[in-house]
């Protein structure tokens, strides 16, 4: 559209013309459709509103260098969602009709994605929630699911700079709890917690396991990554933590694309001290380098420093954007293209 700025885009709602709507009732799901309506209308009593029944996903479509639109794995946020549902006793949405629901917002928007060059893409979110009333603790009965669709510039202000970031004492996901299902009530406990780190000048914070607060779980809102001094891929594996489409495509290109050495397992807060590079993952921000965690009046300052992002974060971050953009042949099955 002439009037939006491409180039200066924050993250934030932009309000696009169509969005997409799915209702379940009395049993089953809709066959969906595009609306113009912006706006819910619900019970005062919804589940959503009463007890926080609500669950979401979040993705990328992208205008590629010659000119096509595509989004980036649809089919993993579908899956994604469907344990998401099954955690908050929700009725899972069908995989393909998800990926459906994606493929036509981008279409009916298609304007609003991003020309290609400008480092912007089409931020997607699906959600669902409980609409109908609630007042004893119970499931709802009745759901909506929506997918809206929104131009976004990098989520981080400033964009790849190096980022400093804290460990806090705040948990944010219990041993046996949420923590891996992408779910409101995850965040809205967080925000009190980013709001402190912005306070005291984090862009983020460093969750820790809450059962023994030794390993690095994630941050409120993306997985770690770190690359040791001998080249490898190291990042956090946990039950606790969201597991993120952008983290697992990075493990992919790093081993198969680049093939470096990747695994996953346990990492001590200790252990990122002899760390070369630390890298925030998410389909938000892609990569967001981090420089500095900030650790209880210690600093962990990491070798790649606050000027650029380390080299080794930078080739998977070159290269993931590459088959994103399509710059570069990606594996099979990771673009789906939204025919016009
Ligand atoms: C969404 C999310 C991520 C990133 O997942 P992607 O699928 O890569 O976008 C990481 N952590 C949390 C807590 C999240 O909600």
């Amino acid at each position: 559209m002439e009037n939006i700025d491409w180039k200066n885009l924050g993250f934030g709602y932009i309000k696009t013309p169509k969005r997409y709507v799915s209702n379940y009732k009395d049993g089953s799901w809709d066959t969906g459709c595009l609306t113009e309506d912006g706006t819910v209308a619900l019970c005062e009593s919804a589940g959503v509103l009463q007890y926080a029944q609500t669950i979401f996903e979040g993705l990328k479509a992208y205008r590629t260098v010659d000119g096509r639109l595509v989004t980036f794995r649809p089919d993993l946020n579908a899956a994604r969602m469907v344990e998401s549902a099954r955690r908050l006793v929700m009725p899972p949405f069908p995989e393909q009709q998800f990926v459906d629901a994606i493929l036509q917002t981008v279409r009916a928007n298609a304007d609003y994605v991003p020309p290609y060059g400008t480092g912007a893409s089409f931020y997607l979110r699906p959600f669902m929630f409980g609409t109908d009333a609630v007042l004893g603790v119970a499931p709802a009965t009745e759901f909506q699911f929506r997918v809206f669709g929104t131009p976004a510039g990098p989520y981080f202000r400033g964009g790849a700079k190096p980022i400093s970031i804290r460990v806090t004492d705040y948990d944010r996901a219990a041993p046996h709890g949420t923590g891996h299902i992408k779910a409101g009530l995850n965040y809205a406990m967080s925000l009190y917690a980013i709001e402190e780190a912005h306070k005291l000048g984090f862009t983020e914070n460093l969750y820790l396991d809450s059962a023994t607060r030794t390993y690095v779980e994630e941050t409120g809102g993306a997985n770690f990554i770190f690359i040791t001094k001998d080249g490898k891929l190291v990042t956090p594996k946990s039950d606790t933590i969201l597991p993120s489409v952008c983290r697992r495509s990075l493990m992919h290109v790093a081993a198969y694309i680049l093939g470096m050495e990747v695994e996953e397992r346990h990492i001590t807060l200790d252990e990122v001290r002899d760390m070369a590079e630390c890298g925030l993952c998410g389909t938000a921000a892609v990569l967001s380098p981090v420089g500095r965690i900030h650790d209880h009046g210690k600093d962990i300052l990491l070798p790649s420093g606050m000027e650029k992002m380390g080299p080794v974060c930078q080739e998977l971050y070159d290269t993931l954007t590459g088959i994103q953009y399509g710059r570069i042949e990606g594996p099979e099955g990771w673009i789906r293209e939204v025919e016009l």
